[in-house]
């Protein structure tokens, strides 16, 4: 598969020099064209921060201290994004890609019409576009959201949360990015509404054919919705595989720790465990494998020596990444 987006050896720091805290340590992932791909990990893994990094919507005293953001529009040449003008990120962000945001359906000015609020969108971006065509773009664009376009004169709190939430995604969607970053984007939505609009979303990729970035903490809805899910522990990637991979068989000890906290989506039932322990403080990350102080597997080597993010040594090895001292790297990434 092509790749849209590659990050490359990215680090985001919070502060600076001795006092500066590393929340994304050597992150390298990639999303491929029309692909869904799931990025888990608790409160405070790196999960947010990486996808605030790569966009550069992080606000002070965040700061990238290295690595590249390569994206690959559908004509031309690749670009590093970190490399953009003010302004040319700006069309970037909207017109490439476009975040939806945790509770983003607060975001809507509460004083403007749906209407207003879509056709903005497409005025500041799309200024030779005619107001018929803005207006038919925003009513199709409601439409696709499973929103009626009789809704279109409504006020934010004229409309449900779930429906302010898809007024959202449809102006992610307006302007036909090729990557949308999803960050937490149903979780202060009821669990049958949180399946209805992401299955939505998904319908929605089919037919657009953009990418995903799905950010969540809650790796059940990951492996419903995604192609791939790659795993955040103390800011770095410890685990990455297809998404039917990580659910029939993680290889790490924090990705099995995860998957035993949410109930079997089918088959036997198993008992559920939570991961004792808290997730490691930035500012004093145990020495060795973060994970080490909680994992029930250390062992000799844990607490002395990083484990390196690689093919692991399993027959389907292929196509997978893991960083743990169980199944040392064949082959590196990133
Ligand atoms: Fe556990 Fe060691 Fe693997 Fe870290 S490297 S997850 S401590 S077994």
């Amino acid at each position: 598969m092509e790749p849209v987006l590659e990050i490359r050896n990215l680090n985001v720091d919070y502060g600076l020099g001795d006092k500066a805290v590393r929340a994304v340590r050597d992150v390298s992932l990639t999303l491929h064209k029309g692909e869904v791909l799931g990025l888990a990990g608790e409160s405070g893994s790196g999960k947010s921060t990486l996808a605030y990094g790569m966009t550069r919507l992080l606000a002070p005293p965040g700061v990238i201290t290295g690595g590249e953001v390569i994206y690959h529009p559908p004509s031309g040449q690749a670009y590093d994004v970190l490399g953009l003008s003010d302004r040319a990120l700006r069309e970037f962000r909207w017109a490439e890609t476009a975040i939806v945001f945790q509770g983003a359906m607060n975001s809507l000015n509460p004083v403007h019409k749906i209407s207003t609020q879509l056709t903005d969108v497409l005025r500041a971006h799309e200024p030779k576009m005619s107001e018929h065509t803005r207006t038919a773009r925003a009513r199709e664009m409601l439409k696709l959201v499973g929103i009626s376009p009789d809704r279109m004169d409504a006020y934010p709190h004229q409309l449900s949360g779930g429906m302010r939430q898809r007024v959202m995604i449809g102006m992610a969607l307006i302007l036909q990015p090729q990557v949308v970053i999803m960050d937490e984007p149903t979780t202060a939505l009821d669990v049958v509404m949180q399946r209805q609009i992401l299955g939505q979303l998904i319908e929605l990729r089919e037919r657009l054919g953009f990418s995903v970035i799905f950010i969540t903490h809650d790796l059940s809805l990951l492996v419903e919705f995604s192609n791939r899910i790659a795993i955040m522990y103390g800011g770095r990637i410890v685990e990455q595989a297809p998404a039917a991979t990580i659910y029939r068989d993680a290889l790490h000890p924090y990705s099995k720790g995860l998957l035993s906290s949410f109930p079997a989506l089918r088959g036997a039932r198993r008992e559920l465990a939570g991961i004792p322990g808290s997730p490691p403080d930035l500012a004093g990350m145990p020495a060795g494998c973060s994970f080490h102080p909680r994992c029930p597997r250390a062992f000799e080597p844990c607490s002395s020596a990083i484990p390196v993010l690689g093919r692991p040594d399993v027959p389907d090895g292929a196509g997978r990444s893991v960083a743990c001292w169980l199944h040392p790297a064949e082959q590196t990434v990133g």
